[in-house]
């Protein structure tokens, strides 16, 4: 469909409506706001994807803005890593913004709000606090603070301020309404103290704002027009208002939060914190490690950023939380790289087979196409010899009508090759099959336009002649658990669910025109899957990651079960 025959999305809508009734189109401008407490995730995939996608179908400036106020869990490394997946995603921000750039001019407004009976300091234990919150049904009970003079909370606001105070003995807090219906406007605390260096302000402020106190009047200082943010930020929105109102000019633009569902795969989790927990724990090798469901892993994994974005379009935008298949994000890279891909010989499982009609010592050069989904991909040269590798299930001494691989007495043809019918086996002593003989036919060689060329045979096999094969290490990834949702059970961690077989390293072979290929590069291996060389690859250690089988092999498992 075409971006104009596509119809709207409810986000898209609001903005639509927003043009008609006071918006101009100047005046729109959008943010991607994460905190940088971790790398991003295949849900941040949404928000950038919505928020990006937004200022470029109304060509208005996405500002990329760092909510750094929690300088216990941010750090310059992740600020890194997100501006780099950001990018990689295909999208470009207006201007790099960071939350702490607005400290005082929030601290500020905060005296302002002080100096007008709209906040005081609080001294009371976070107990003590909680227990006058009150309760969805009953109304909170006041602080005995709440009504100290206007002085007495300058002056314990500016202690607070200059480091007169130990953490957890002082908060600001806004002086809304205890008895409202929406707990969040009892009395919200505004700012806390933290003796810790930030990442960027390093210890110029030991008190940090919360996230509501800052959100919004960030929106507000870019002026951006709307502030799109997930569902459990509904009931916020109230104080996002409240606080906008205190600061808001009429001749500016005001800033509207609206919400939208977060997005959830299935069989793994989409929480910073709980990717941290995996990485601090060694469940995986790090962020970037490929079966994570980070943006960074991912591509590592062998993702590219149009079938992550084809992802995303695919499941749009929902009002409501729900989960979404790992298998649709895994059909849309296999669909891209189906497009893009090279398709190359690897054996995973080798079994030599020899021909034993096939001159010793020689080596033909066969002409493979690079690709049948693209005419312009070109052909390249793969030899064959007297002795190759084939993967070890396409051998059997003897199987049923339908097994249409090699077994004896049958021919198969070797990809881009010559026809083989299999003659003889050999065995160790343990009845393992050590070897194969075949016979081929030399005049049945693909693409030589003999009659026997055209000869049509029921199988085709990917092989590796074994004086040319290249030796690669060959990571197979399954999922990370074994739960479709693990963090939603009531009664147990989601590392429970961590599946012990998420990862198995095989040694395999290539054939040579891969033997320089580059960190990133994608293949397709015919018959196998979709793979790509993994950073960990040196000059004498070849390294693939398997992106995703040929076919959803885990839709099949699961059907049997
Ligand atoms: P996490 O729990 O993973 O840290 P978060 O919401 O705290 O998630 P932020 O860095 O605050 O992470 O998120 C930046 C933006 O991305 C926010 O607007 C947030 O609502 C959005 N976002 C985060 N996770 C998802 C998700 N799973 N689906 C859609 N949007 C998300
Ligand atoms: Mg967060």
């Amino acid at each position: 469909m075409s971006e104009t025959s596509k119809s709207l999305n409810f986000i898209e809508q609001i903005v639509e409506e927003d043009l008609v009734n006071g918006y101009t189109k100047d005046e729109l401008r959008f943010r991607f706001p994460p905190e940088p407490n971790g790398y991003l995730h295949i849900g941040h995939a949404s928000s950038i994807c919505l928020n990006f996608g937004l200022g470029l179908r109304y060509n208005a400036p996405v500002n990329l803005r760092f909510d750094d106020t929690n300088p216990a869990k941010e750090e310059q490394e992740f600020v890194d890593a997100i501006k780099k997946d950001v990018e990689w995603l295909g999208f470009k921000w207006d201007t790099e913004r960071y939350a702490s750039d607005y400290f005082q001019q929030l601290y500020d407004w905060a005296v302002e709000l002080v100096k007008q009976g709209k906040a005081y300091v609080d001294n009371q234990s976070s107990e003590e606090m909680a227990a006058q919150k009150g309760t969805p049904t009953e109304p909170g009970t006041d602080s005995p603070n709440r009504n100290r003079s206007i002085e007495e909370n300058l002056e314990l606001f500016e202690k607070m301020k200059n480091g007169e105070f130990k953490e957890g003995t002082h908060v600001l807090r806004a002086k809304i309404d205890m008895t409202s219906s929406n707990m969040l406007m009892r009395d919200p605390i505004m700012y806390r103290i933290l003796h810790k260096a930030h990442h960027r302000t390093n210890t110029d402020w030991c008190i940090y704002p919360m996230y509501d106190w800052t959100h919004g009047e960030s929106d507000y200082i870019e002026q951006v027009s709307h502030s799109f943010c997930t569902l459990e930020f509904a009931m916020h929105r109230e104080l996002y208002n409240w606080f906008l109102d205190q600061v808001y000019d009429e001749t500016k633009v005001r800033p509207k939060q609206r919400e939208f569902a977060r997005r959830n795969l299935s069989h793994t989790v989409v929480s910073k914190r709980k990717l941290a927990q995996l990485v601090e724990k060694g469940v995986v090798n790090g962020w970037d490690d490929p079966r994570m469901p980070t943006i960074s892993g991912l591509r590592r994994r062998g993702y590219t950023p149009e079938s992550i974005r084809n992802f995303v379009d695919t499941i749009g935008i929902a009002k409501r939380d729900n989960l979404i298949d790992v298998s649709l994000l895994e059909f849309n890279v296999r669909e891209h790289l189906n497009k893009t891909t090279h398709r190359v010989m690897g054996v995973l499982n080798p079994l030599k087979v020899v021909i034993t009609n096939y001159p010793e010592g020689e080596t033909e050069w066969l002409v493979a196409e690079n690709s049948p989904e693209d005419e312009n991909a070109g052909s390249r040269e793969v030899p064959f010899s007297r002795e190759i590798y084939i993967e070890q299930e396409d051998f059997r001494e003897a199987a049923n009508k339908k097994f249409f691989r090699l077994k004896l007495g049958n021919e198969v043809r070797l990809k881009n090759g010559y026809i083989i019918k299999a003659e003889s086996c050999t065995k160790d002593t343990e009845g393992n099959i050590t070897e194969v003989q075949c016979t081929y036919d030399p005049k049945s060689k693909s693409g030589s336009g003999t009659e026997e060329s055209l000869r049509k045979v029921k199988g085709t096999l990917h092989w590796i002649s074994i004086e040319h094969a290249v030796k690669a290490e060959v990571r197979l990834y399954d999922r990370l658990f074994t739960d479709e949702s693990p963090d939603t059970h009531k009664d147990k961690d989601f590392l429970d669910f961590i599946n012990p077989d998420s990862l198995t390293v095989i040694n395999g072979y290539v054939e040579p025109a891969l033997k320089n290929a580059q960190p990133g590069d994608t293949f397709q291996f015919q018959r196998i899957g979709y793979f790509c060389v993994d950073p960990d690859t040196t000059a004498d250690n070849l390294v693939f990651n398997r992106t995703v089988g040929l076919r959803d092999s885990w839709a099949k498992v699961q059907e049997k079960k």
